[in-house]
């Protein structure tokens, strides 16, 4: 063996595997490059999901004839110039490895000026430069990157489909975007819009621009700073949550990173308001001293390490709690005199110590007189089995089964310790809401987030047992998918086999089903089967899992009374008590609070009974 120096070309393709591993690779470091030139516009024109063609135009300080020529050795950069420089690290590049690693695997064009003359234009093949001409004097860049990888074809080969692509250059994209709401981008796959932001520095707009106006309009704003940090962006309401973590970003001195543990400490922060398995929308830009984080641990500079990562994970925790109690999601009604600061869960959790006052409401006929009758029978009686509720009234929903129901109730009896104290149904408010009393003050209860809480850990549990035997079907189902749809299913076929089920071909973009696992639930076959086509597309892999748990949530809400719907004294009495049994009785599995509490102090205040 004898050791040989590589030679440059050989090396830039090396360092290509790492820097540029798809489409969207290119299209972040261009982009970056772009944003580092202080460009105010970045267009970016895409074709066939960046395999044919990539080319990104900006209005930024463009690079004079010499700069252009060095541009695309390794190892070149403006943007540092020695060590200590790597510690203070204030533009997205600083390696000097894309544009060398992005020619070396593609035919790259590129037109250059700084606006006063005229520009540079070179044509570069493999990496070698083919063409060396001038262009015109328009400031700023353009670089055309075609025919990604053609000269690496075990690169090629391993690159997903199209629309897969496609998915990964979009969400660079938007991360670009949502990391820069100052600059302008606008871009274009196969000449249709892809999506268009202002530049207007309002970072809610670039979010209503990318992930629409309903997201955006549930968007609270955060804003925080300590010493070392300043934390500004905007996260979600719990009530609408995602299935992929993919939409937290979490953006560092303008640079998009991603960091396991910083969104870790987002998804604490949001913690029993969310339903299991989802996640919540995110934006949060952090700025700090450079010094205080290393970007130069990642190739692709997605990773950076922080000096003081617990005070950073602590600040970003505590901010978001902070807002989320500020603005309380779950309402407990507050009078102006704000009460003692303490969280809804709490002043809920089961209150035993003895009241004084405990009985005088149960001794108030006029309010009481109706429910007192329903549970003084049901305090004597073991619980009435509380699927009775045969009030499942949305008629287009499948019936709960007599089964069903027996299950439920001898589910519900094993949950052990409440963490409601028992609630007494006064009345019903407009047939949605359960208005209910104890010597804790008064309660509203949605019924329909209630059944809805009550349903779900239910069939969670009962989805979560594993049986993975098949079932026949006496019909088989058939199915038409989108186009993309069966691009994903032909390309996953193995993946969805494994958890048993078989997609047959039929037609163009037919499928026909002939059995599928036990565990699905009936009456839902179609919805599961769909939600599994929906996850490969997303997530590119089948994890029952999350299916099991997106299943009972569809299911719980499916099956539960709705609103607008007449409950009597025991029907009541019953839900609340299934209710108390949860695990978890405040929030229903989308997020929503099923309680609201008024407590006895907080209405003799309202009332001015005590000042
Ligand atoms: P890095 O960004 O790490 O410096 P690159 O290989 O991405 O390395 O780019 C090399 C150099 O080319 C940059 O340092 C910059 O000076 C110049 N450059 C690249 N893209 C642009 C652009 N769009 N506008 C102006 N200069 C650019
Ligand atoms: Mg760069």
């Amino acid at each position: 063996m004898s050791i040989v120096q590589m030679s440059e070309a050989l090396a830039n393709r090396i360092a290509a595997g790492e820097v540029v591993e798809r489409p969207a690779s290119v299209v972040k470091e261009l982009v970056e490059n772009s944003i580092d030139a202080n460009s105010t516009w970045i267009k970016i024109d895409i074709m066939e999901a960046g395999l044919q063609e990539i080319r990104i135009t900006d209005n930024g300080d463009g690079m004079s004839k010499e700069d252009a020529d060095k541009a695309f050795l390794r190892h070149a950069t403006s943007k540092i110039k020695n060590e200590t420089d790597l510690f203070h690290v204030t533009t997205l590049g600083f390696r000097g490895e894309a544009l060398a690693s992005i020619a070396s695997v593609s035919r790259l064009q590129i037109k250059t000026s700084q606006g006063d003359k005229a520009g540079t234009f070179l044509s570069l093949e493999g990496g070698k430069v083919k063409e060396q001409a001038k262009s015109d004097a328009r400031k700023g860049t353009e670089i055309s990157v075609a025919d990604l990888f053609f000269n690496t074809p075990a690169r090629l080969k391993y690159m997903k489909s199209l629309h897969t692509e496609l998915g990964h250059v979009t969400d660079v994209l938007n991360r670009m975007a949502l990391s820069h709401p100052e600059i302008r981008f606008e871009a274009t796959h196969n000449g249709k819009g892809l999506f268009k932001t202002t530049g207007t520095g309002d970072l809610l707009q670039v979010i209503s621009q990318i992930y629409g106006m309903n997201v955006a309009k549930k968007m609270l704003p955060i804003k925080h700073n300590t010493l070392d940090f300043a934390i500004e962006g905007y996260i979600a309401k719990p009530e609408i949550t995602r299935a992929s973590r993919s939409y937290v970003s979490t953006i560092i001195n303008g640079r998009y990173i991603r960091n396991i543990p910083l969104t870790q400490a987002i998804l604490r922060a949001y913690h029993t308001l969310l339903p299991i398995g989802r996640s919540p929308i995110v934006v949060l830009a952090i700025d700090m001293d450079p010094i205080l984080v290393d970007v130069n641990v990642h190739p692709a500079k997605l990773e950076v390490r922080f000096s003081k990562d617990r005070e950073l994970y602590g600040a970003i925790e505590q901010t978001i709690k902070n807002k989320f109690r500020e603005i309380t999601l779950i309402p407990e009604m507050e009078q102006k005199p704000r009460v003692k600061e303490k969280s809804f869960q709490h002043s809920l959790e089961f209150n035993e110590r003895p009241n004084e006052n405990m009985d005088i409401w149960k001794q108030d006929p006029k309010v009481v007189f109706e429910s007192a009758q329903a549970f003084s029978q049901t305090e004597k009686a073991e619980l009435a089995p509380s699927d009775d509720i045969k009030v499942v009234t949305d008629e287009s929903a499948p019936q709960s089964s007599e089964t069903e129901a027996n299950e439920v109730k001898t589910f519900m009896k094993g949950t052990e310790k409440p963490r409601v104290p028992t609630i007494y149904p006064i009345g019903q408010l407009q047939g949605t809401y359960i208005l209910g009393q104890n010597e804790n003050g008064l309660y509203m209860i949605d019924q329909h987030a209630a059944q809805e809480r009550i349903k779900y850990e239910f069939f969670r549990d009962k989805l979560g047992k594993p049986i993975n035997e098949s079932q026949e079907l006496l019909l088989p189902m058939t199915f038409e998918f989108s186009k993309q749809e069966s691009i994903f299913i032909d390309q996953y076929k193995e993946d969805f086999a494994k958890v048993g089920l078989l997609f047959e071909q039929f037609g163009n973009q037919t499928y026909v089903i002939r059995s599928h696992p036990n565990w699905f639930p009936a009456g839902f076959e179609e919805e599961v089967i769909r939600e599994m086509v929906d996850q490969i597309m997303n997530e590119e892999s089948v994890n029952v899992e999350s299916i099991r748990e997106d299943a009972a949530i569809m299911m719980s809400c499916k099956r539960s009374i709705k609103a607008n719907h007449y409950l009597n004294q025991d029907e009541m009495f019953r839900l609340l008590e299934d209710l108390r049994k949860t695990t978890d009785p405040f929030t229903c599995p989308h997020g929503r609070p099923i309680i609201v509490h008024f407590s006895t102090y907080e209405l003799e205040k309202m009332f001015k009974r005590i000042m």
